[in-house]
Protein backbone atom coordinates (compact mmCIF):
# COMPACT_ATOMS: atom_id res chain seq x y z
CA UNK A 1 0.00 0.00 0.00
CA UNK A 2 1.71 3.14 -0.94
CA UNK A 3 1.32 6.51 1.46
CA UNK A 4 -0.60 8.45 -1.39
CA UNK A 5 -3.59 5.22 -1.60
CA UNK A 6 -3.06 5.00 2.57
CA UNK A 7 -4.30 9.33 2.68
CA UNK A 8 -6.71 9.01 0.50
CA UNK A 9 -8.52 5.75 1.32
CA UNK A 10 -10.32 6.66 3.92
CA UNK A 11 -12.00 9.72 1.99
CA UNK A 12 -12.77 7.87 -1.39
CA UNK A 13 -14.65 4.84 0.96
CA UNK A 14 -16.57 7.66 3.71
CA UNK A 15 -18.74 8.98 1.02
CA UNK A 16 -19.56 5.92 -0.38
CA UNK A 17 -20.48 4.61 3.10
CA UNK A 18 -22.37 8.00 3.99
CA UNK A 19 -24.40 7.34 0.32
CA UNK A 20 -25.60 3.49 1.36
CA UNK A 21 -26.24 4.19 4.79
CA UNK A 22 -28.50 7.55 3.46
CA UNK A 23 -30.25 5.69 0.57
CA UNK A 24 -31.34 2.83 3.89
CA UNK A 25 -32.24 5.35 5.90
CA UNK A 26 -34.02 6.60 3.28
CA UNK A 27 -35.88 3.75 1.80
CA UNK A 28 -36.51 2.91 5.63
CA UNK A 29 -37.97 5.73 6.43
CA UNK A 30 -40.26 6.00 3.19
CA UNK A 31 -41.26 2.51 4.12
CA UNK A 32 -42.55 3.30 7.47
CA UNK A 33 -44.31 6.57 6.29
CA UNK A 34 -45.89 4.27 3.60
CA UNK A 35 -47.25 1.67 6.11
CA UNK A 36 -48.38 4.64 8.62
CA UNK A 37 -50.38 6.18 5.20
CA UNK A 38 -51.71 3.23 3.89
CA UNK A 39 -52.74 1.89 7.39
CA UNK A 40 -54.34 4.64 8.20
CA UNK A 41 -55.98 5.49 4.81
CA UNK A 42 -57.06 1.88 4.37
CA UNK A 43 -57.68 -0.48 6.34
CA UNK A 44 -59.10 -2.83 3.87
CA UNK A 45 -56.75 -3.54 1.22
CA UNK A 46 -57.21 -6.45 -1.20
CA UNK A 47 -53.99 -8.24 -2.27
CA UNK A 48 -52.82 -10.70 -5.11
CA UNK A 49 -53.71 -14.41 -3.97
CA UNK A 50 -50.52 -15.32 -5.84
CA UNK A 51 -48.10 -12.99 -4.35
CA UNK A 52 -49.69 -11.00 -1.58
CA UNK A 53 -48.82 -7.91 -3.77
CA UNK A 54 -51.07 -4.54 -2.61
CA UNK A 55 -53.93 -4.37 -5.01
CA UNK A 56 -57.00 -2.10 -4.52
CA UNK A 57 -59.21 -1.93 -2.00
CA UNK A 58 -62.29 -2.93 -0.79
CA UNK A 59 -63.39 1.40 -0.03
CA UNK A 60 -62.81 1.27 -3.98
CA UNK A 61 -65.60 -0.87 -5.04
CA UNK A 62 -67.84 0.78 -7.51
CA UNK A 63 -71.28 -0.39 -9.24
CA UNK A 64 -71.01 -0.77 -12.86
CA UNK A 65 -74.28 -1.31 -14.67
CA UNK A 66 -76.36 -1.07 -11.20
CA UNK A 67 -73.70 -3.86 -9.00
CA UNK A 68 -70.24 -4.40 -8.29
CA UNK A 69 -69.68 -7.87 -9.22
CA UNK A 70 -70.44 -9.75 -12.23
CA UNK A 71 -70.11 -12.81 -14.06
CA UNK A 72 -68.81 -13.08 -17.73
CA UNK A 73 -67.94 -15.55 -19.80
CA UNK A 74 -64.98 -15.06 -22.68
CA UNK A 75 -65.47 -16.09 -26.18
CA UNK A 76 -63.41 -19.60 -24.94
CA UNK A 77 -65.89 -20.33 -22.87
CA UNK A 78 -64.14 -19.46 -19.42
CA UNK A 79 -66.77 -17.95 -16.60
CA UNK A 80 -65.25 -15.47 -14.46
CA UNK A 81 -66.28 -13.63 -11.02
CA UNK A 82 -65.55 -9.82 -11.33
CA UNK A 83 -65.87 -7.12 -9.45
CA UNK A 84 -65.32 -3.44 -10.69
CA UNK A 85 -63.36 -1.13 -8.71
CA UNK A 86 -62.74 3.01 -9.37
CA UNK A 87 -59.03 2.14 -9.22
CA UNK A 88 -56.04 -0.65 -8.77
CA UNK A 89 -52.89 0.77 -8.28
CA UNK A 90 -51.62 -2.87 -8.11
CA UNK A 91 -52.58 -3.75 -11.24
CA UNK A 92 -50.37 -3.09 -14.63
CA UNK A 93 -52.22 -2.75 -18.21
CA UNK A 94 -51.02 -4.86 -21.02
CA UNK A 95 -51.36 -4.09 -24.49
CA UNK A 96 -54.00 -1.63 -26.67
CA UNK A 97 -57.09 -1.12 -25.18
CA UNK A 98 -59.91 -2.78 -27.48
CA UNK A 99 -63.76 -2.87 -27.85
CA UNK A 100 -63.71 -6.63 -28.97
CA UNK A 101 -66.47 -8.81 -27.46
CA UNK A 102 -66.18 -6.18 -24.51
CA UNK A 103 -68.41 -7.01 -21.39
CA UNK A 104 -69.34 -3.33 -20.62
CA UNK A 105 -70.79 -1.23 -23.53
CA UNK A 106 -68.79 2.02 -24.33
CA UNK A 107 -65.77 0.59 -22.59
CA UNK A 108 -62.64 -1.22 -24.27
CA UNK A 109 -60.59 -3.35 -21.94
CA UNK A 110 -57.13 -4.60 -22.00
CA UNK A 111 -55.41 -7.13 -19.65
CA UNK A 112 -54.76 -6.25 -16.30
CA UNK A 113 -51.94 -7.91 -14.65
CA UNK A 114 -49.96 -8.35 -11.11
CA UNK A 115 -47.55 -5.82 -10.85
CA UNK A 116 -45.71 -7.88 -8.18
CA UNK A 117 -46.08 -11.18 -10.14
CA UNK A 118 -47.68 -10.59 -13.22
CA UNK A 119 -50.82 -12.70 -12.87
CA UNK A 120 -53.76 -12.10 -14.88
CA UNK A 121 -56.02 -10.29 -12.18
CA UNK A 122 -58.66 -9.03 -14.54
CA UNK A 123 -59.03 -6.36 -17.12
CA UNK A 124 -58.77 -2.43 -17.06
CA UNK A 125 -61.95 -0.62 -18.87
CA UNK A 126 -61.55 2.42 -20.73
CA UNK A 127 -63.98 4.99 -21.65
CA UNK A 128 -64.51 4.50 -25.89
CA UNK A 129 -64.62 6.55 -27.67
CA UNK A 130 -62.59 8.74 -24.72
CA UNK A 131 -65.58 10.67 -22.67
CA UNK A 132 -64.25 13.47 -20.31
CA UNK A 133 -67.60 12.53 -17.96
CA UNK A 134 -66.93 8.69 -17.76
CA UNK A 135 -64.08 7.24 -15.74
CA UNK A 136 -62.26 3.90 -16.53
CA UNK A 137 -62.77 1.13 -13.83
CA UNK A 138 -61.23 -2.51 -13.13
CA UNK A 139 -63.15 -5.51 -13.86
CA UNK A 140 -61.13 -7.95 -11.33
CA UNK A 141 -61.37 -11.63 -11.07
CA UNK A 142 -62.69 -11.76 -7.41
CA UNK A 143 -61.14 -15.40 -6.40
CA UNK A 144 -57.70 -14.12 -7.66
CA UNK A 145 -57.72 -11.58 -4.93
CA UNK A 146 -57.24 -12.09 -1.16
CA UNK A 147 -57.67 -9.82 2.22
CA UNK A 148 -54.78 -11.30 3.72
CA UNK A 149 -51.46 -13.02 2.48
ZN1 LIG B 1 -49.12 -11.14 -7.71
Amino acid sequence: MNAFYFCYFPALLHPGWTMAFDALAERELESLLEDKVDKSKDPNPLICAACGERITSIRERVEMNGTHSHTFTNPHGFTFDIGCFRSAPGCKPLGEATQAWTWFRGYAWRMAVCGGCGAHLGWGYEPAPADADARGFFGLILDRLSRTA
